[in-house]
């Protein structure tokens, strides 16, 4: 267990180890109720078709939500970050997962990210600005650029994360009021 465990981003070997231990004395509370949830999300997560979240419907909740503002659309690397910034409660727009960034290093290109699923919805109308919500990493602002360069031929106001951001910020890391700064004072991309 502590082997499985340790597999998990960001729990070495060490947390892992904690987290064993503390489940084993919590047996009959804490360890059966991991193990139901498990298993209950093992049967029911899917991947919605329209914005690549991870949800128990598809599409998701945040698609099918009527209140959700269909004019706004933010565009995220992974399901991660789109999680991050639903949390900080701030974006009432819809989403867009990539799954991904592009990244010479490690051979992903755009053709294996959900770049032309993104294309399609803008091309289908009804969109009125495109936040760009990529991590501000070096592969995120090339993702970001060439995002933006596909984007030019439709008629869409294409907007990114105001730079509160650090450089090298993964949005999954920022706290919520960093997170909520950076979006409420988005900025058209240049
Ligand atoms: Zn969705």
């Amino acid at each position: 267990m502590t082997a499985a465990l340790s597999r998990l981003p960001g729990l070495g070997p060490r947390s892992a180890r904690r987290a064993v231990l503390w489940l084993i004395k919590r047996r009959e509370t804490a360890l059966v109720q991991l193990l139901d949830a498990l298993g209950a999300v093992q049967g029911a997560l899917v991947e919605c078709e329209v914005c690549g979240n991870i949800d128990t419907h598809d599409p998701c909740a945040i698609c099918a939500d009527p209140r959700r503002d269909m004019r706004a659309l933010c565009v995220v690397e992974e399901v991660a970050d789109l999680w991050a910034l639903d949390r900080a409660r701030l974006f009432t727009g819809k989403y867009h997962v990539l799954g991904g960034r592009l990244s010479a290093l490690d051979g992903v290109r755009p053709e294996d990210l959900a770049i032309d699923r993104l294309l399609a919805r803008v091309e289908q109308g009804g969109v009125d600005e495109v936040v760009l919500a990529m991590n501000a990493t070096l592969e995120g602002q090339t993702t970001a650029h060439y995002l933006a360069e596909r984007l030019e031929a439709f008629p869409v106001r294409i907007t990114q994360l105001a730079h509160g951001l650090p450089v090298g910020g993964e949005l999954d890391y920022l706290d919520e009021g960093t997170l909520a700064q950076a979006i409420r004072a988005r900025r058209p991309v240049a």
